[in-house]
């Protein structure tokens, strides 16, 4: 019997056409003799359509796959529903409301299987802050970092800006705690800049933090496994702008990648342990991306965060540390789709 796989995709988020991209390159990869694809998409506005199922006729671009994706106009079908509908959901939306454990709660109730982590990993893994205070607890190298909310920031500036100015100095780097792909985020060498970051940041989120600047090569790997884990090889990012912001990230602006990353035996290795007591210490199932700081100066690595819903078309780096391991595309859904199915049945 075939697998009859939900994909949701798109979401109310900046990350909406990464997505989207994300969810066809998926579509095409997997075999349509082992799955049946359903398509499930999240409009801009947030609303949900669901499409007819499709085992051969899977769209080749997003304006297909736009069509593919159910009338607008129609009144789509509830998630209890669809989940009468599908075995196991493979939920591609980056971001808030994506990878934040929201979308997986809702799955957790209608019991259906999904790819990815749970609630608790998803949230944590989406908030900097929290990731961090979980870090620290683990023992878990990272760079010194101040969290304050918004509204201390508009009561007290001053002594906001001091703290951070006493715990970390500059140049440092300004962040919403919920986000990714580098929205709103900056580097300050002033206090002028400290203020003019903060204000950007504080748009995004009224969760903040601002963490100490580190000249490092950053580093990034692959976990996949739900209690047994395998990592990827790791892969280095070389940025030619002065950090990998968005730009960067998806217009390619002169972003190299180097897979697996020119290091020490040693350093691959303590990242490879590293990000699997990341992956545990959060509860971590299916996937993720750790990224680190490496300092070559000193030898001395930092975990800058998990990504719980990485980047995942198969130009994405995930997906290629882990082709360059030896598992290609398919091969990882599949394994992904498989350790969806044996958690849900773990936690009956
Ligand atoms: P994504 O989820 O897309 O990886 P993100 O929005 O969660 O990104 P980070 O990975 O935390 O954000 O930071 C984005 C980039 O900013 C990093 O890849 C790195 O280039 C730079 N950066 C972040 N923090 C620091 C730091 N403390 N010191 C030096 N550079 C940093
Ligand atoms: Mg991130
Ligand atoms: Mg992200
Ligand atoms: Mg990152």
């Amino acid at each position: 019997d075939k697998i009859r796989l939900g994909i949701i995709y798109g979401g109310k988020s900046s990350e909406h056409e990464v997505s989207l991209r994300t969810a066809l390159s998926i579509m095409k990869a997997v075999d349509a003799n082992k799955y049946e694809v359903t398509p499930i998409y999240v409009q801009l506005d947030g609303t949900w359509v669901k499409g007819d199922a499709f085992a051969e006729q899977v769209p080749q671009n997003i304006d297909t796959l736009r069509l593919a994706s159910g009338d607008p106009a129609k009144k789509s079908d509830s998630l209890f529903d669809i989940a009468q509908q599908v075995d196991v959901i493979f939920p591609v939306v980056h971001g808030p409301n994506g990878e934040d454990g929201t979308i997986q709660g809702l799955l957790e109730l209608v019991n259906l299987p999904y790819v990815g982590t749970g609630v608790m990993a998803s949230a944590v893994g989406m908030d900097k802050w929290m990731m961090k205070t979980v870090f620290a607890q683990a023992g878990l190298p990272q760079v010194k970092y101040v969290g304050f909310l918004r509204s201390q920031w508009e009561k007290g500036p001053e002594e906001v800006a001091e703290t951070i100015e006493r715990e970390l100095g500059y140049p440092c780097f300004v962040k919403p705690a919920n986000m990714g792909s580098s929205v709103g985020i900056s580097k300050a060498k002033n206090r002028a800049e400290l203020v003019t970051a903060i204000n950007l940041a504080a748009r995004f989120d009224r969760r903040l933090i601002v963490e100490e600047f580190v000249s490092v090569r950053e580093l990034e790997i692959g976990v996949l496994g739900n209690e047994e884990l395998v990592t990827s090889v790791v892969g280095e990012i070389i940025a030619a702008k002065e950090f990998y912001d968005y730009e960067a990230k998806y217009k390619g602006a002169g972003t190299e990648l180097s897979i697996p990353a020119v290091v020490p035996a040693h350093v691959a290795e303590g990242i490879s342990d590293i990000a699997k007591k990341a992956f545990q210490a959060l509860d971590g199932s299916g996937l993720s991306r750790v990224d680190f700081f490496w300092d070559e100066k000193n030898d001395q690595l930092y975990i800058n965060e998990v990504n719980t819903m990485p980047g995942f078309t198969p130009f994405s780096m995930y997906p290629m540390l882990f082709q360059a391991a030896g598992v290609g595309y398919s091969e990882l859904i599949d394994r992904l789709v498989q350790l969806a199915i044996e958690r849900h049945a773990d936690k009956q």
